[in-house]
C-alpha cells in the first residue's frame, strides 16, 4: 500500500511535541508491514542539509506568493518529500511563531499550501509514485481533502488524524480567496466553523475516516468537555472515529544505548540508574537524599495541568521527594518554577528551555515522571518513562489512561501495576498520588518490581502499525 503522510512536523528533523515523535515513528513501523510511507513536511532552516541533498520532484510556479519545489531525499530510514518554499517557511526561530511569541500572520497560507501540495502529490503522483492512501495529521494538514475536493475527479481517501484538538486552526472568512478555497465548500458540511474557516474541521468533515491516538481520548472527543466545540461533528461520525495508541520509537528511545545517559542499563541492572540520578542533581541543583526523584519533562501550558503540580510542592517536598522540571511555555508558569526552585533550593529544580539530551537523561535517571495532564490525547513521556524504568504518575485521562496501571491494592495483589494513576484530575488529588507515590518508594522491593514490570510493558508500534493500516484499508473500500 502506498501512503502519503501530510504533517507540520517529523522527529529527528523537526519537533516542537509529540506530533513530530509520532510522523517520525509510524511511517517505520508501516514499512515492516509493507507499506511504502513517503512524508511530506515544509522545508524549515533546519531541514537545510536534507534539502541540500534532496532531488527535485515536483515543482509550483506560484505556490501561494512564490515559486515552490518539492525535494525527494532518504534519511532517518524515512521517504521525505520536502516542501521547499522559502517565503513560507525560510524563516528564523519557531516553526509556528515569530520573533514576538506570536503566530506567524500568514500561517493560514503557510499549512494551505502544505495541505495544497499534500493534495497535488495524491492525484498526480511523484515520479510514477502515486499514494492508495492520504494520512493527514492535525490542522496545519486539515484542508487536504478540501483540496481534492475542489479538483475532483478520481482522488485518494483520506484518513484525518487528530493529535490534539485543542488546536483547530481557525481563520477569518475573508482569507477564502486568499486561500484559493471555492465558496461553494464554505458551509456547516465542508470548511465553515461558526462562520470562521476551520482547517481541522475541514479536515475532519470531509475526510473518509478520522482517526485519534488513544481509544479514551477517542471516546473523550465525543464529549463537550473535551470536543472543544467539534464534538457534535465527532459523534455523527462516530462511526468513521478510532483511537489508536501511539508507541514509541524503540531504538530512538533504548536505555541500554541511549547515549544521553551517563550510564546504560536494563531490567536486570537498574543500579546504572544511580549514575543518572546524580548526573540529574548535579544539573539541576539538587541535594541527594532517599526520596524520590521526580522529573517532568513538558510543555508548561495549562493543558499540561503543572499549575497544580505547583500547589503540590510542599506537600512533595514534605514528603522527602525532590523534582527536576524540564519545560518552557507560558511564561508565568515558567516564572513560578523558578521562584520554587529559589523556595525549595536543592530539593526543586528547574530547567527552562527545550532540550532533547535532557529529556533523554531525565527519564534515564529519575524515579518517576509526573504528569498531571488535565486532557492528554496520548502523551509519549509516560511510554519513555515505563521503557526506562521512570514510574509514570498520571491524571486518569486520554491516552494516560490507556497506558498506566494504576498500583491499586487489587493491581498490587495482581503484580501488574506500572505506575500510578490519580482522578478526578485536581491538585488534591494528584498531592495524594504524589504522597502514594513516596509511600510505594519506600518499599524498595515493590519499587523495583514494578520497575521491571513498567520496561516489559509493550510501548512499541507493532499492534498501532497494524490497526492504522487496518483503518487505511477501510478508507479504500469506501
Ligand atoms: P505534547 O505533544 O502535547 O507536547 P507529548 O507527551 O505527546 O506532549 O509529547 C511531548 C514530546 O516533546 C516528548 O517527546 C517530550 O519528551 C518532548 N518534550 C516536551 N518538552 C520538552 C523539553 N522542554 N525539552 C525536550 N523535550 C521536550
Amino acid at each position: 500500500m502506498n501512503l502519503l503522510f501530510v504533517a507540520s512536523e517529523c522527529a529527528p528533523f523537526v519537533k516542537t511535541g509529540g506530533l513530530a515523535d509520532v510522523i517520525g515513528a509510524v511511517p517505520k513501523a508501516l514499512a515492516s508491514e509493507g507499506a511504502d510511507v513517503r512524508v511530506l513536511i515544509p522545508a524549515y532552516p533546519a531541514l537545510a542539509e536534507l534539502i541540500a541533498n534532496g532531488k527535485t520532484v515536483a515543482e509550483f510556479g506560484d505556490l501561494f506568493g512564490g515559486p515552490a519545489r518539492i525535494a525527494a531525499v532518504e534519511a532517518e530510514g524515512l521517504q521525505m518529500l520536502l516542501l521547499d518554499a522559502p517565503h513560507l517557511y525560510d524563516r528564523p526561530g519557531s516553526i509556528y511563531l515569530g520573533p514576538n511569541g506570536q503566530d506567524w500572520p500568514d500561517n493560514d497560507v503557510r499549512f494551505a499550501a502544505l495541505s495544497y501540495a499534500g493534495a497535488q502529490i495524491a492525484t498526480e503522483g511523484i515520479e510514477g509514485w502515486t499514494p492508495d492512501v492520504v494520512n493527514a495529521h492535525d490542522w496545519q494538514a486539515g484542508l487536504v481533502p478540501a483540496y481534492l475536493r475542489q479538483q475532483g475527479g478520481r482522488t485518494p481517501p483520506v484518513v484525518m488524524t487528530i493529535h490534539n484538538i485543542a488546536f483547530q486552526g481557525l481563520f477569518d472568512a475573508t482569507r477564502l480567496a486568499a486561500l484559493g478555497l471555492q465558496a461553494e465548500l464554505f458551509t456547516p458540511h465542508g470548511i465553515e466553523y461558526f462562520g470562521k474557516i476551520g482547517f481541522l474541521k475541514a479536515g475532519l468533515a470531509l475526510s473518509e475516516k478520522i482517526t485519534t491516538v488513544s481509544p479514551t481520548y477517542a471516546a473523550e472527543l465525543l464529549t463537550p468537555e473535551f470536543g472543544m466545540g467539534l464534538d457534535g461533528l465527532l459523534r455523527g461520525r462516530q462511526a468513521d472515529l478510532i483511537g489508536i495508541l501511539n508507541g514509541i520509537d524503540l531504538d530512538a528511545w533504548d536505555p541500554g544505548t541511549d547515549d544521553a545517559l551517563v550510564a546504560n542499563y536494563s531490567a536486570r541492572s537498574l543500579k546504572a540508574k544511580a549514575k543518572n540520578k546524580a548526573e540529574i542533581e548535579a544539573r539541576f541543583g539538587l541535594t541527594p537524599g532517599d526520596g524520590p526523584l521526580f522529573c517532568v519533562v513538558s510543555r508548561l501550558t495549562s493543558q499540561k495541568g503543572l499549575d497544580m503540580l505547583l500547589e503540590c510542592l510542599p506537600g512533595l517536598v514534605g514528603h522527602g521527594g525532590r523534582l527536576a522540571l524540564l519545560g518552557s511555555g507560558e511564561p508565568e508558569l515558567e516564572r513560578a518554577f523558578i521562584d520554587a526552585s529559589n523556595r525549595y533550593a536543592g530539593a526543586v529544580g528547574t530547567i527552562i528551555g527545550y532540550d532533547e539530551e535532557m529529556s533523554h537523561l531525565l527519564q534515564g535517571g529519575s524515579d518517576a515522571i509526573l504528569i498531571p495532564s488535565r486532557f492528554e490525547p496520548c502523551g509519549l513521556t509516560q511510554l519513555y518513562g515505563l521503557r526506562y524504568g521512570t514510574l509514570p504518575v498520571v491524571a486518569r485521562t486520554g491516552g494516560l489512561a490507556d497506558t498506566v496501571i494504576d498500583a491499586n491494592e487489587a493491581a498490587l495483589l495482581a503484580h501488574c501495576a506500572t505506575g500510578v494513576q490519580f482522578a478526578p484530575v485536581t491538585a488534591t488529588m494528584l498531592g495524594h498520588a504524589i504522597a502514594r507515590t513516596c509511600a510505594l518508594f519506600a518499599q524498595p522491593k515493590v519499587w523495583a518490581a514494578m520497575m521491571r514490570r513498567a520496561m516489559r510493558h509493550p510501548v512499541g508500534w507493532d499492534l498501532s502499525a497494524a490497526a492504522y493500516l487496518d483503518v487505511y484499508k477501510s478508507a479504500l473500500e469506501r
